[in-house]
């Protein structure tokens, strides 16, 4: 199986179904360009975020708006050819793109469009956090999105959605709207509370499995200036019990998410810490400021050692604190929910930390509660919301070898036996954080009735089941 995760060195060995002059005329139809392999851009464009993924597609569409998505999926159905539906890029299962398919590329999509009287944005799937911040902060607003600024809203949105402001304001899907969504049968619909409800439902945490959706609404929240930023503190025993305590105890303003690893030799990490274990919080209120400094004030107390780097910003610069380490790279990771850290467990954590093998091996911990536990579970197919904390183990590397089989083995063994010891303690996985060979954890991602909620909604959506390149709901 582990073979499955190594790069094909060279382009699949297979006859294009399209022919030349299928390709022409699919040309022809699209607004936006088609690349086939032979293009001076088809080396860029196969790729994805996980560099694990080294596919290679017969065709990439890159949208320039739904009907080129249109004409993407009735191409790929009359040549019997898989489609991979790509917004950021960013699927950790590498599902943006597909050997011998079509990749319905929408990165290009990036359009936002605020109305400031009503708070609400009209945003493309290929916009990303980086994109949609600045801009609604022009009006003192925002959209709670992920952690990284360049994850596409396509795939994050459809997920779920959990970042810097999920105790604030909930998920993304929180503040979805409407959607706007080309059907498997080629049609453009729109789905909100009340038009296509059971879509509507489906797409807030269901993944990519029931169209393509072309245009988000959303409605944006108050935000301005945020406290934001790090606080680094030493990882033990106590420092962890406290802070996973604090950060659920905090009021709803305040979400922080934490990175347990080895201290990184970074300038604002003083030099006594470098390569000791640490908690990298990272933290953003949404409110008062001078409320946020007494809410953060408990975690800056950690430890005499903790070091404070929150300050008043605006709120996209979080970003800037996330864009580094979350460039491209190979990723590994497994994810689950907790509902509390035993001494047992925080022990299980450290050990396995301090001896991770790459400088970004380790345990990423997210506090929930807040407005993301005030939502039914039943009112979106993201159904976790008794959950108290996301705990996803990610090893990241790079380098020439990162091919290699033995390295590929070595990282993901580090993440596959701390998963094992986590595992009994756990229960759920949130969909976007599923890995490419996890399809069996399906269900555990949809809870309770979620799973069969969605098959029907997939029955009626796409029978044949033709968005299959994602973490399927079989109709
Ligand atoms: C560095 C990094 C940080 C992350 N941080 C967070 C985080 O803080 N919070 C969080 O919630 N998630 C986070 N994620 C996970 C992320 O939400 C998912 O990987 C998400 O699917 C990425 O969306 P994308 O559009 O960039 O990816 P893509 O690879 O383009 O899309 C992923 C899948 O989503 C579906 N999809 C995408 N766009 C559309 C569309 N327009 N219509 C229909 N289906 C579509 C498809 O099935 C596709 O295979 C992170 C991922 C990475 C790599």
């Amino acid at each position: 199986m582990l073979l499955e995760a190594v790069r094909t060195t060279q382009p699949a060995a297979q006859t294009p179904k399209t022919g030349a002059a299928g390709a022409e005329r699919l040309a022809r139809s699209l607004h936006g360009p088609l690349i086939t392999a032979d293009h001076a851009e088809y080396d860029q464009v196969r790729r994805v975020w996980n560099k694990q993924f080294d596919r290679h597609p017969e065709l990439v569409v890159r949208a320039a708006n739904a009907l080129d998505a249109a004409h993407a999926i009735r191409h790929a159905r009359q040549h019997g050819l898989p489609l991979a539906i790509r917004s950021g890029g960013h699927s950790l299962a590498g599902f943006g793109s597909v050997d011998g398919g079509v990749v319905l590329d929408l990165a290009r999509l990036t359009n936002v469009s605020i109305d400031p009287q009503t708070q609400t944005a009209w945003v493309q799937p290929g916009a990303t956090s980086e994109v949609l911040a600045p801009l609604a902060a022009q009006y003192d607003l925002g959209l709670s999105t992920g952690d990284a600024p360049t994850v596409g809203l396509g795939g994050l949105t459809l997920g779920g959605g959990i970042g810097f402001m999920v105790r604030k304001y909930g998920l993304t899907v929180d503040s979805l709207l409407a959607a706007q969504v080309v059907t498997a049968g080629g049609q453009l619909i729109t789905a909100t509370e009340t038009e296509h409800p059971d879509l509507f439902w489906a797409l807030r945490g269901g993944g990519g499995n029931f169209g393509v959706v072309t245009a988000f609404k959303y409605q944006l929240r108050p935000v301005g200036t945020v406290l934001g930023g790090a606080i680094v503190t030493p990882a033990t025993r106590q420092s962890i019990r406290a802070y996973t305590q604090l950060a659920l105890e905090a009021p709803d303003g305040l979400t922080t998410i934490t990175c347990m690893m080895k201290a990184p030799p970074l300038p604002f990490i003083p030099a006594a810490l470098h390569g000791t274990l640490i908690l990298l919080i990272l933290a953003v209120y949404v409110g008062d400021l001078e409320d946020g400094r007494r809410a953060l004030a408990p975690f800056t107390a950690l430890s005499p050692d903790t070091v404070d780097l929150t300050q008043p910003m605006p709120y996209p610069a979080i970003f800037d604190l996330t864009r580094g380490p979350t460039v491209s790279s190979h990723h590994y990771g497994r994810s689950t929910f907790l509902r509390a850290f035993s001494d047992e467990l925080i022990d299980t954590l450290l050990e396995h930390v301090e001896h991770g093998t790459s400088p970004l091996s380790f345990a990423q911990i997210r506090p929930l509660g807040g407005a993301f536990a005030r939502v039914p579970a039943d009112a979106t197919a993201f159904a976790h919301r008794d959950k108290s904390y996301m705990v996803t183990l990610i090893n990241d590397w790079d380098g020439p070898d990162a091919y290699a089989e033995h390295e590929v083995a070595h990282h993901r063994a580090w993440v596959d036996t701390l998963w094992t010891s986590l595992r009994p303690h756990s229960s759920g996985v949130y969909a976007n954080f599923l890995e490419d060979k996890e399809g069996d954890r399906i269900q555990d991602a949809y809870p309770g009735s979620t799973y069969a909620r969605l098959q029907a909604v997939k029955r009626q959506y796409d029978p044949d089941n033709f968005f299959c390149i994602n973490q399927n709901i079989k109709p």
